[in-house]
């Protein structure tokens, strides 16, 4: 089977990469320059063999939002399935539209493209997140269960109104949205399965030259190891009650791709249970004892000494994603420590 999966130097699709890789499918990426396809290779070695690295090429497509921009690779490729991952991640967008216009436009052109030009395509796979489903206005929303039922309310004009979260969390929305409309309105010969994954974390296994250049979710934590950041020992407060362990994402792009009765559904893709920023500064500290007069041990305002919100949060049920796509999910301390271990390299 042979699959595109676009925006493949990023952090989660280095995961989706090596978990179909490594069930052997073929895999054409798209990346926006040949370096970058190159220094993703280079970084997979690790992690595949040569033979399961021979069954990687990638694709140039500078401009995602561009009308025409997958036709190239679509018409060159026969592909069974997409799995469309490419969006900017970033949380502090000047201009909104920097966001939105990738994340909604690249949808659009690459479903469009797909319905003209690839027939052999029997499935797209989205990876949407908990950003289209979560009403982030609602707070710690206390004892709320999110499930696949729920869609972020935020409007158009909300997205755009100059907060670089609103930007991002519309544009994840619009671009869902963008997507099942599309379904909707052309009735095409593929069917969809959106994944929509809370703060995903774990093993940064991209190509990343130095701390400063890690993705956003990873940064986070990053700042939990890096001195100068908790000078007064406080921990950060986080603001997304749910996670997930990237190689898991990687593992449900996979699944989701032969599943046969997730046919058209999205799916919450979170770990049981909630975490919070304390609770990882205690596995840093008893994992990597090296690093720990700089892991922070005050617990922000507005947190309970064992660092959840005061008041409590809002839970999800992950149930569906058990039930049709067969994922496992790893432990919050399995996966720290695979995030300490792949950065271990940029601490000073
Ligand atoms: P990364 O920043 O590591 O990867 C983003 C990918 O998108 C890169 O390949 C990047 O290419 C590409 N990209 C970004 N902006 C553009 C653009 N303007 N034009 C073309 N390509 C672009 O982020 P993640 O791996 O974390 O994110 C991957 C997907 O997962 C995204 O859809 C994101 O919304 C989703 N997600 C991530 C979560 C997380 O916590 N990490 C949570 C929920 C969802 P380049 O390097 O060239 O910029």
């Amino acid at each position: 089977s042979t699959i595109l999966v676009t925006g493949g130097n990023g952090f989660v699709a280095a995961q989706v990469l090596i978990a179909a890789l490594e069930r052997d499918y073929t895999v054409v990426s798209t990346v926006r320059t040949e370096k970058k396809g190159e220094e993703t290779k280079t970084a997979l070695s690790s992690r595949l063999s040569p033979a399961q690295l021979s069954k990687l090429s990638f694709a140039i497509v500078p401009v995602i939002e561009d009308e025409h921009a997958f036709d190239k690779v679509l018409t060159e490729n026969k592909f069974d399935a997409v799995v469309h991952t490419a969006t900017p991640f970033i949380l502090s967008a000047k201009d909104p539209k920097e966001i939105t216009g990738p994340a909604v436009g690249s949808t659009k052109s690459l479903f469009k493209a797909i319905n003209d030009l690839a027939p052999t395509v029997k499935r797209v796979v989205l990876t949407s997140s908990f950003a289209s489903v979560v009403d982030p206005a609602k707070g710690w929303r206390s004892g709320y269960v999110y499930s696949e039922k729920d869609w972020n309310p935020i409007s158009w004009e909300e997205t755009h109104d100059g907060d670089g979260s609103h930007a991002y969390y519309g544009a994840k929305k619009w671009a869902e949205k963008a997507a099942w409309e599309y379904m909707e309105e052309n009735k095409p010969h593929f069917d969809l399965v959106a994944l929509c994954p809370p703060m995903v974390f774990g093993q940064v296994a991209q190509y990343v030259p130095s701390a400063e250049a890690l993705n956003t979710s990873s940064a986070a934590l990053f700042q939990m190891l890096s001195p100068g950041a908790n000078a007064d020992g406080s921990i950060p407060p986080h603001s997304v009650a749910l996670w997930v362990n990237v190689a898991d994402l990687g593992t449900a792009h996979v699944l989701a791709l032969s599943a046969k009765d997730a046919s058209n559904k999205r799916f919450i893709i979170a770990a049981d249970g909630t975490y919070n920023n304390k609770a990882i500064c205690d596995v840093f500290r008893s994992h990597f004892p090296d690093l720990a007069s700089r892991i922070p041990t005050k617990v922000p305002e507005g947190f309970n000494e064992d660092g959840t919100p005061i008041g409590g949060s809002y839970t999800a049920d992950n149930s569906l994603s058990k039930e049709v796509l067969g994922l496992k999910y790893q432990s919050l301390e399995d996966t720290m420590v695979q995030f300490g271990e792949s950065v271990k390299k940029f601490v000073q």
